[in-house]
Parts: C-alpha cells; structure tokens; sequence
C-alpha cells in the first residue's frame, strides 16, 4: 500500500492486469488517445509531498487506464459496453485493485488512516475527470451507496455489505444512484422548490410490509451504471402521497428476484458509463437496508445528499475543462498553417486565455464548494453547520459550464480536425454537452440556489434540527 492508503502500482504492474487495454509496448492503447499535458501544470494550491505524489498517481491512472478504455468504450454498441471483459469492467476493477475506491472513505469505513483532505479529494477528482467523465460518473455512482452506509447504516448493515464492498479489489460489487424516474427528472433534484408537495405519484412506490419494504414501479432510464449495478442507492416514495417527506432512501441489493433492467441506453455523451432502467417487480428491501426512513429526516438528508454529489461533480467538471483546454492550447502550438503555428493569432491567444481563466477560477470555486460542504455535512464534526446549498449548486453549475463553454471554444481552435471522430475534443464536447443535463440541468439547478439565496443569504449554518422542522 503506498502513500495516503492508494496501491502504487508499477505502470507494468498495471498494464499485465489489463492485457485487453495494453496491445504492445509501442501502441500501448492499440488506438490513438491524446495524453498532452502530463499532469504538468502550475497549480496554486499548496500541497504536501504525499498529496503531490497521490496526484501523479492519479493522472498516471487517467492517461494508463481511463483515457484508453474510455476511447474504446465510446466506439463500442450498448450492449459490447456491459458485456463481460468490456473496457469498463477492467477499468473499474483497475481502480478498485489500485484502492482509489476507498480513497474517499473515513478511517472507520476503510478509508486512509488519516482521512484525505478536501483539496486532495478535489485534486483526485480532477484528474479521473480530466481521464474520463464517463468513468468518473461510474466511480462516484459506485461509491455513493457506501458512503451512505458509512453514516447511517446500522452496525449489521457495514459488516454484511460495507466490509465486503470495501474489501472487493476485483469490481465485484458496483453501485449507482436510482433517483430520476421517466416522469420526474428536474423535480427529484429541486428540492427545495415549494411545489414539491405537488409532484404527483412516484414510479417507484414502497409499500410497508412486515419486516421491511416491497419495492415496485421503474427508475428512468438514465440511471449511470445502471445496466451493470450490484446495488443501487434508491429513493423511493412510500403510501403514494405526492410529497417528498413521504419518500425513503434504501440500499437495494438488485441481484434478487423482482429486479429487471432495461437495456442499456445509445447516449450522444458520457457514453462510458453504461445508463438503463431498472425495474423494480415486488421486490423486498429488509428494514436494515432503508438508511433514511419516509419523514422530515428525508427531504433534509436528500439536500445535504444533493450539496455533496454538486461538490463532487463539479471538480469532476473541472477535469473535463482542463483536458479541453489542454487539447486547444497543444494544437495551438503544433498546427502550422499559412506558414506559421495558429498560436500567432490574436483570437487565438485571447480564446486560450479566456479558456485558461476559467478552468482556473472554476478549480478555485469547486474546491472551496466541497471544502464547506466536507466540513459542514451534518455529523461531519460537532462543529458542522450543514452544507450550503447555495454555494454547492453554484459551484456545479459554474463549473459545468465552463465544462462546455471550454470544450466548444477548444473545438474551435482545433477547427475541422476537432469535428474528427479520432480527436479527443470531439468526445470531451459530446461530454460536456451532457453534464449540462446530468446530475441536474443548469437552469434548475440555479433555480435551486436561487431559492436558497433568497431565503437565507445572511445564515451562516444550516441547523439540521430546523431544516426537519421545516418540512
Ligand atoms: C449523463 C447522465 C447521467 C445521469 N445519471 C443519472 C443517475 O445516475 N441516476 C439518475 O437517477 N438519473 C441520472 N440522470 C438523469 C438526470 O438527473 C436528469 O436527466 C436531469 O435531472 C434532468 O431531468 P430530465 O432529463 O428528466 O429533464 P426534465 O426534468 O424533463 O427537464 C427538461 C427541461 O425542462 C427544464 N425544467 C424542468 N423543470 C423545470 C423547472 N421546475 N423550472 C424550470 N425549468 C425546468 C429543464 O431545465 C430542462 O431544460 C443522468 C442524466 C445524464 C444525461
């Protein structure tokens, strides 16, 4: 085990466990992905030495395993996405033999012995972002049921399922989100929107039963990683009232009879990470497995949920910017055309310096979001004033944004070449296109914080007891 709790493996030792993935020493990829950048860049932030080599490592994995299998994957139809030996699966196994699935866990759950700081949570999630969005959507997905298990699932729950998920270096289990169903997608993420009490019936319904739940209805048919889940995080609502306090959020085993998928969606973007439906025919959840029951604690627990997946993915977001970026300013310097290299235009090196100003304020941004939020998540310490919502989805939706304003600038920089299904920045548009509408769409994420803005722009803390209260 290396440096803060993350295997350092060779690059050979990495490239004999991934023989689909490593053709020859030449062509180490047996197609052509960009590697331009090398993770070599000045950034501002202070880091110790241990974080500084943990980032190498990290961008050792984004050029070595994700940008290669995430080249393949694109290519490939639905179905050879999920089938087995797919670059997905040997991508995954890749990171969790490697221990970046534990990366992000407290001490007590598996994580490091010394938990890792927010910058250097930010600083890895750039990096598998900067690898793959697809992937990294994949990794985050696959974490989410764990950490929540971590906080509230009961002791019986962390030996049966937790140990084991955290113990797996293999991929064999694999987590997703099931939050969005096919007639409610902005509306599960708008929380705090004071027509929630209208939303109507959910698709995923739980019924009590004794001992448990019996869960039946759908989840849309975005659900990442859906078509090759183990376990999915899902929020359901319980005694069809349209309301968000009646819902509950469970662990659901989906290797169990009840369960069917459908097939696995054909995305224009983030086509890396495998989306599909998952249908829920009676299916049992033992009452161990719902870690927050329908009531006040629900809607409170979904926005301190939403203020962490923002956080997240916005560093992830910035990755994206960044590999953007990084691509538009290597053509720059090696195109030559009409005798000279592109960079001797002025609209050029005005376009580079405005996308370079805002891969560096959205990094800035998203770090300070998930530094509060990692801070102030209730139970974080006894000092944590609950996450804002406010400066979470305006970090998501900055970032996001920048995501795509870079990538389409980086298009135009690379001109036709870039239209090119062989240039990376095709695909990085094709995925910030997507982020745009993932994890929440812009316009109602920014309604979101808007919301709370209006609200509670002079508080400082959001006490936990009173934000139950309040629903
Ligand atoms: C790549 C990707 C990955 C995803 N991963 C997951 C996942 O892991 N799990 C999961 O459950 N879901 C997932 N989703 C679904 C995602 O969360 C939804 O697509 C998103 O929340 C938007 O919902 P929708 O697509 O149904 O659009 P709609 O909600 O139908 O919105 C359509 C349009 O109407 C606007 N709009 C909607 N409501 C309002 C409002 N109240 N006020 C103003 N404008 C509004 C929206 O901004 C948008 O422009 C994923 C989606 C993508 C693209």
């Amino acid at each position: 085990m290396g440096l803060l709790g993350v295997r350092t493996g060779s690059r050979e030792a990495v490239a004999q466990s991934l023989p689909a993935l490593f053709a020859s020493a030449d062509d180490p990829y047996g197609c052509h992905v960009s590697t331009f950048g090398g993770g070599q860049f000045l950034d501002l932030a202070e880091l110790t030495d241990d974080e500084r080599v943990l980032r190498q490592e990290a961008h050792r994995i984004a050029v070595d395993v994700l940008r290669p299998a995430a080249w393949s994957l694109d290519r490939m139809t639905p179905m050879e996405r999920i089938s087995p030996g797919s670059p997905f699966f040997t991508a995954m196994a890749t990171l969790k033999s490697l221990g970046y699935h534990r990366l992000f866990l407290p001490p007590e759950a598996g994580g490091p012995d010394e938990r890792l700081s927010a910058l250097t949570q930010s600083v890895v999630l750039e990096e598998l972002g900067w690898g793959s969005l697809g992937l990294a959507t994949a990794f985050l997905v696959d974490m989410l049921p764990v950490m929540c298990i971590s906080n509230f699932g009961s002791q019986e729950l962390k030996d049966d399922l937790m140990v084991p998920w955290v113990d797996d270096e293999t991929g064999s289990y694999h987590g997703c989100w099931a939050i969005t169903e096919p007639d409610h997608g902005s509306d599960f993420i708008s929380v705090r929107d004071s027509e929630s009490s209208t939303y109507g019936r959910a698709q995923l319904v739980a019924e009590r039963v004794d001992g448990g739940w019996v869960l039946r209805g759908q989840k849309s048919a975005w659900v990442s990683s859906g078509p090759i889940a183990t376990h999915a995080a899902v929020h359901a609502q319980a005694g069809g009232d349209g309301d968000l306090v009646h819902s509950l959020f469970a662990v659901v085993d989906l290797d169990q009879p009840g369960v069917r998928r459908g097939p696995p969606a054909d995305m224009m973007g983030v086509r890396d990470d495998p989306q599909g439906e998952i249908f829920f025919d009676g299916v049992a959840v033992p009452e161990r497995n719902v870690l927050v029951p329908p009531g006040p604690l629900y809607p409170a627990f979904q926005d301190q949920l939403l203020c962490l997946t923002s956080s997240v993915i916005s560093n992830v977001a910035v990755g994206v910017a960044r590999a953007a970026f990084e691509e538009a300013l290597h053509h720059a310097r090696t195109r030559i055309q009409g005798g000279g290299p592109l960079s001797r235009h002025k609209n050029i090196q005005l376009t580079l310096y405005a996308m370079f100003e805002r891969v560096e304020t959205a990094r800035a941004y998203s770090r300070a979001a998930l530094a509060h939020t990692q801070a102030n998540l209730p139970g974080a310490s006894e000092q944590a004033a609950g996450a804002s919502p406010r400066h979470a989805r305006t970090a998501q939706v900055f970032a996001k944004r920048t995501a795509y304003e870079v990538a389409n600038d980086a298009l135009q920089v690379v001109g036709a070449q870039g239209l090119s299904r062989d240039a990376l920045v095709e695909k990085l548009f094709r995925d910030a296109r997507s982020l745009l509408i993932e994890d929440g769409t812009l316009e109602v994420l920014a309604l979101d914080a808007a919301r709370d803005l209006i609200d509670n722009y002079e508080r400082t803390d959001y006490d936990f007891e009173e934000m139950m209260a309040t629903w």
